[in-house]
């Protein structure tokens, strides 16, 4: 006993004996050797869309919402049309965490205690473990290699019980139905202690005593360390634009994808021609490189899109203003569509 005592002694205090809370353990600083990034951008396709491609997109815009009548979108001029190009950079770090924590079960003897003797005890970041899939966030726990401590149980010493803590362990407590006075209305005994004032303890069965909540009467705790590995996606994108239209639109807008690339570290873009994706890309994987301290980024990937933008010029009526077309599917986002239905709420009258 003294010896496992002793083995409890020296695995425990390395870390916080916290059965509710892990400890992070920041990773290990790790050189890894740069490889070379090759870096080539694939076209994207400036078109210009013809009257024909807007009037349908527009239409289709319509359609999609009942308040919106047709008539404007048939019938309004177009009276010019301008292209430009959004850019959309988007840099995924997928990092990993890991914790761990000292927890306890209860001994039981049909199962191997996988202790010290068993084998060298890994570092938490020795262990091995592997997410399910990239860049998709998730937890795993697992049970460290040898180190399994067998100890008597500190809270009932090997006694498997423990004193009952409704009738401190005097097997009796307060009678309900008198409320220990002894006596009934009518001030005869009470028929449920027969004026005893105390009845039997029904939590312990009048044993004075229960099971061991700790060992669940086993006697025995084994102690282990739990390793906690969490796994992130962590996300920083950027839209580069001039038109003047909401850049949340801009991300699920189809496009061109001119470079992509996986890796256990992305170096910056530095050689695309808008100057502006280069400085963006630079100091993205700057921040990244030191955002997550506790963390070892596994992978990294970094996307450019670029999203075509069409800016229409409309006249309707005695309206003139502009609408965007935008992206390979012909989005639309037009900020003041010149006739929308129900714009007095007929209750409001
Ligand atoms: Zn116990
Ligand atoms: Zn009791
Ligand atoms: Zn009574």
């Amino acid at each position: 006993m003294e010896k496992t005592e002793n083995c409890l002694q020296k695995a425990l205090p390395i870390y916080d004996f916290d059965p509710s809370g892990y400890t992070t353990i920041p990773p290990p600083q790790e050189k890894k050797g740069k490889k070379t990034q090759k870096e080539e951008f694939s076209s994207s396709q400036v078109i210009l869309l013809t009257d024909a491609q807007i009037r349908a997109a527009l239409l289709d815009w319509v359609k999609r919402k009942s308040y919106r009548s047709p008539k404007a979108a048939r019938n309004m001029i177009l009276t010019g049309v301008s292209q430009a190009t959004a850019y959309y950079y988007i840099l995924e770090s997928f990092t990993e965490r890991r914790a761990i924590c000292n927890k306890y079960e209860p001994f039981d003897k049909k199962v191997c205690i996988d202790g010290p003797v068993e084998g060298e005890e890994l570092s938490p970041w020795e262990v091995p473990v592997f997410p399910s899939e990239m860049f998709c966030n998730q937890v795993q726990y697992m049970r460290i290699p040898h180190t399994d401590v067998l100890t008597q149980c500190p809270e009932c010493k090997e006694k498997k019980w423990a004193p009952c803590k409704i009738c401190h362990a005097s097997s009796k407590v307060r009678c309900p139905v008198c409320h220990g006075s002894g006596k009934s209305l009518n001030k005869k005994n009470c028929w449920a202690c027969n004026g005893e004032r105390l009845v039997a303890c029904a939590t312990c069965m009048a044993l004075g005593r229960v099971c061991c909540e700790m060992c669940l009467g086993k006697g025995k705790v084994c102690y282990y360390k739990e390793l906690r590995v969490e796994y992130k996606r962590n996300v920083c994108d950027y839209v580069h634009m001039k038109a003047s239209i909401p850049r949340q639109l801009v991300p699920w807008a189809p496009g061109d994808v001119l470079f992509d690339s996986t890796a256990e570290r992305v170096q910056a873009l530095t050689t695309f021609p808008e100057e502006e994706i280069n400085k963006v890309s630079q100091e993205l994987l700057r921040h990244a490189s030191t955002a997550w301290p506790d963390c070892q980024i596994i992978q990294q990937r970094h996307i450019l899109k670029s999203i075509p933008i069409n800016h229409v010029l409309y006249q309707w009526k005695n309206t003139s203003g502009s609408f965007f077309v935008y992206g390979s599917s012909n989005y639309v986002y037009f900020a003041d569509y010149p006739q929308n239905k129900f714009l007095k709420c007929p209750l409001c009258f």
